[in-house]
Order: C-alpha cells, then sequence, then structure tokens
C-alpha cells in the first residue's frame, strides 16, 4: 500500500483520493480552499456525485483519507503525489497552467526525498517535460514525473474510476513505472505504458474525439430534419457497428461540461503552435455551437416571438447526475432566451444551488410541474431521468401552450403528438 497526496480536491481529486483510500493507501487530499478543506474534515461535499459522500464517510472514519490545506504537510508524508487541480480555458483558447504551475513551485520547494510527481490535471503536451526540469533543478533532489490522465466521467465518476477501460501511465522512469502500476494493481484494468508526450496526447485526443462523435451525429441530426429521417434510428443503426459504437451518438443540444470545450480549444491551439490547422476539430466546435442556437430557433419558430412569452427549461447541470453546471448548455440557451425578451422558469434535481450563482433573474422552481403552470413552451436540456417520468398529461395541462422542443429526444415523437403536444425533437 502506497502513501498518496492529491493537490487539487475537485470533481477529479477527491474522488481519485477516495477511491485510493478505498482500495487500502493512505490518502491526503489538499486544497488551498479552506472552506472546502473544512467542509470536507466535517463530512460536507463540495459538489453532488452520486456515492462520493459515503465513499467520504468511510474511508476518512477508517482513518485512511484525511484533509489538509497545506501542501507541505501532504507531500512530506506521502512517496507519490497527484497534481488534480484545474487547468481552464484562456481567452486565447490555451490551456491556463497558472495552477499547475503554482503547485509544481510549492512541491519543488517542498520535496527532499525521491517521490512520484503525477500530472492528473488534463495538460498540453510538454507539460511534463516541464514539471520534470522544474522539479529536478531544484537541490539536485532525484523525483520522477509520470502522465497519468484521467478518463472519469461526472455522474459516473466512481464506477469509472474503479473500472476504467484502460490505465494510461506516461514516464521514461522505470522505477516511477512499477510504483504506479502497484498503485493500480486492484483495479485489473489494461495498462498502457508510454512516455510523458504520448500520454499528455491520448488524452486530449480522446476527449476531441469524443466531442468530434457528438457533433457527427449532431450534424446528421439537422439532415435528418430536412429530409423526415429519424437521428434515433440512424444512431441505433450505425451504433450495432462496432467499428462505430453506440456510446455518444446521441443527438441533442451539443455537449458542455468543464472538460470537452476547453480541452477542443487546447488542442485546437497545440496543433496551431507546431504549424497544424485542425480544421476537424474547429468545425466540431461551430456544429456544437450551432446545436445550441437551434434550440433558441425552434422555440422562436413556433412561437413567432419570444418577446414577453415564458419559456420553461428542465434541466441545467451539463449533464445529469451531476451538479456541474461549467460550461453547460442551459446557460447559453437560458442568456439567449432572456436576451430576446423571454421570461425564463428553470428547474434541475440538483444543479438549482450552483444555478443561483450564474443565472439572474430567472424563475427557480421546485418541480417540472411548477415550470410548467403558464409556459408558452417547454425546453429539455439535459436528460434526468426524473424528466423521462414526468406526467406528461398534467404538463399538457399546466402548459399556455403545449409545446414542447426535446434537446435530448427523451420522448417518443408519436406519443407526444398523440397527446396533443406539439413536440420538436432534435433530428426526428
Ligand atoms: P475542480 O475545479 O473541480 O477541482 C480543482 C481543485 O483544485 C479545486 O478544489 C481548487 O480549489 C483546487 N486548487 C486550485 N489551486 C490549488 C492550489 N494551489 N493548491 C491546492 N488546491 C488547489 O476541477 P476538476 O473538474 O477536478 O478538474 C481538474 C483537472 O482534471 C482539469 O485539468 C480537468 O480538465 C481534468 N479532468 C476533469 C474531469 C472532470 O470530469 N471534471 C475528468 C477528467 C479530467
Amino acid at each position: 500500500m502506497s502513501n498518496v497526496c492529491i493537490i487539487g480536491s475537485g470533481h477529479v481529486g477527491l474522488v481519485t483520493g477516495a477511491s485510493l483510500a478505498e482500495l487500502g493507501n493512505e490518502v491526503i487530499c489538499v486544497d488551498n480552499d479552506a472552506r472546502k478543506i473544512e467542509d470536507l474534515k466535517e463530512g460536507k461535499m463540495p459538489f453532488y456525485e452520486p456515492g462520493l459522500e459515503e465513499l467520504v464517510h468511510r474511508n476518512a472514519n477508517s482513518g485512511r483519507l484525511s484533509f489538509t490545506t497545506s501542501i507541505e504537510e501532504g507531500v512530506k508524508a506521502s512517496e507519490i503525489i497527484f497534481i488534480s487541480v484545474g487547468t481552464p480555458q484562456k481567452p486565447d483558447g490555451t490551456a491556463d497552467m497558472t495552477l499547475v504551475e503554482a503547485v509544481t513551485r510549492e512541491i519543488s520547494q517542498t520535496i527532499d526525498e525521491y517521490k512520484v510527481v503525477v500530472e492528473k490535471s488534463t495538460v498540453p503536451v510538454k507539460t511534463g517535460k516541464w514539471i520534470s526540469k522544474k522539479l529536478n533543478s531544484n537541490r539536485g533532489v532525484d523525483c520522477a514525473v509520470v502522465s497519468n490522465p484521467e478518463f472519469l466521467r461526472e455522474g459516473s465518476a466512481l464506477n469509472d474510476f474503479m473500472n476504467p477501460d484502460r490505465i494510461v501511465i506516461g514516464t521514461s522512469s522505470e522505477r516511477a513505472i512499477k510504483i504506479m502500476t502497484e498503485l493500480y494493481r486492484p483495479l485489473k484494468a489494461p495498462i498502457i505504458i508510454t512516455d510523458i508526450e504520448t500520454a499528455e496526447l491520448i488524452k486530449h485526443a480522446s476527449n476531441c474525439f469524443l466531442a468530434l462523435k457528438i457533433s457527427y451525429i449532431n450534424a446528421v441530426a439537422n439532415i435528418c430534419e430536412k429530409t423526415g429521417g429519424d437521428v434515433v434510428k440512424v444512431a441505433e443503426g450505425m451504433g450495432y457497428d462496432r467499428r462505430i459504437g453506440h456510446e455518444f451518438l446521441h443527438a441533442g443540444v451539443g455537449y458542455g461540461g468543464s472538460c470537452f470545450p476547453k480541452d477542443l480549444a487546447a488542442f485546437i491551439k497545440i496543433a496551431e503552435d507546431v504549424g497544424y490547422d485542425f480544421q476537424l476539430l474547429k468545425a466540431v466546435r461551430k456544429i456544437n455551437d450551432f446545436q445550441q442556437q437551434r434550440i433558441i430557433d425552434k422555440a422562436r419558430s413556433q412561437l413567432h416571438t419570444l418577446t414577453g412569452k415564458t419559456i420553461g427549461i428542465l434541466g441545467i447541470s451539463f449533464k445529469p447526475h451531476t451538479d456541474d453546471i461549467r460550461e453547460a448548455p442551459a446557460i447559453y440557451i437560458v442568456e439567449r432566451l432572456q436576451e430576446a425578451g423571454a421570461v425564463v422558469k428553470v428547474y434541475d434535481p440538483q444543479a438549482m444551488r450552483k444555478a443561483r450563482d450564474v443565472l439572474a433573474n430567472v424563475r427557480y422552481c421546485q418541480s417540472p410541474y411548477e415550470v410548467a403552470e403558464g409556459c408558452d413552451a417547454l425546453i429539455i436540456i439535459t436528460e434526468w431521468d426524473e424528466f423521462r417520468d414526468i406526467d406528461l398529461k398534467r404538463v399538457k395541462l399546466l402548459l399556455r401552450q403545449p409545446i414542447i422542443i426535446d434537446g435530448r429526444n427523451i420522448y417518443d415523437p408519436q406519443e407526444m403528438r398523440k397527446l396533443g403536444f406539439t413536440y420538436c425533437g432534435t433530428g426526428r
């Protein structure tokens, strides 16, 4: 069993820390947000992730998982140090490395014996080399740098961490390979050993490919709308081909979240910096932007004008089973509706608290029915199970006009029409 320090106890760091503690390691989670650390010590979670609270409590109570604001304390007590701070997008599209750099500097001032420093954050290729130079220039201490990108998805993060499709370990150090392989041995997943640069590229290439798949089916959805095809069936027919697969072929309002938009922008920039114009990814982004605008256009074409209309929004989080609203399509859509003069009512099973910090002049409701009451149209933006199961007859009676714009294709078009709705799905 290993002593592990996690620097940055957010969506990736906290899940990684709690899961590694569950596997029997001694883990110290560090964060510079003192409030977050105080809350974690009291057992309060900083965000919603199914199963996380229980996992954290169990491991904190067993003494294998602890929390601190001090990088020095975490680093001194550990052999393996994960960096999992944010790498947000800068205005020019590049990844903002300020936090990774600050943490690296602090680690380098603290280490005085061999450590494995693991880059868990999603970073541009060659960051590992930079970290290595910074760490090894200090006091002549030998330490290894490993790129170990994370592929978990918010909403199913615990299961994804414990049952990964693969584990990527990028390093030139044999000693670090042994330490990391041992750490992940209980997960029984294929381990890909590469150099640091390749590992860094695997992460960006994977996320951009997933975004590409989403944009591809969204582009097909637009052709379906013009030709009378059903994109859900098209995707089903495509997905049975094992070379294609069913996942990420759901047409809708497009991707959002804290990863795909920024990772796409970063990869486009990385390509540009080495003299390659990654036009394919630029098209992916354009298609995604268009999908969000499409929702506004559909609402306008149904209602003639949006001015003075009341629009209900179901779902704010960028996907179900999370309260994360970073780069959520709902934010863009609500703001555009407001600009067009509509009154907007919203409901989300988990994201209401976070939405209040971002969306102003919105009527927050306690249920889908409260949203529907008096609305001229209802728009589905996040495919929460709760919305699949709503009493549609009741919704129809509550709406002022029975218009539903289904941005996630959660309802059956024929049934909706039978119920008397004007139903606008995506690509069907
Ligand atoms: P997050 O914002 O949820 O968490 C980052 C944490 O780091 C925050 O709690 C913040 O307070 C802390 N932090 C910032 N500066 C610090 C410092 N100097 N010392 C200690 N703590 C500090 O971010 P996240 O979603 O966990 O993402 C982290 C990284 O992982 C990003 O690079 C992201 O691209 C990548 N990633 C995210 C996901 C995901 O689904 N969220 C999945 C895979 C990879």
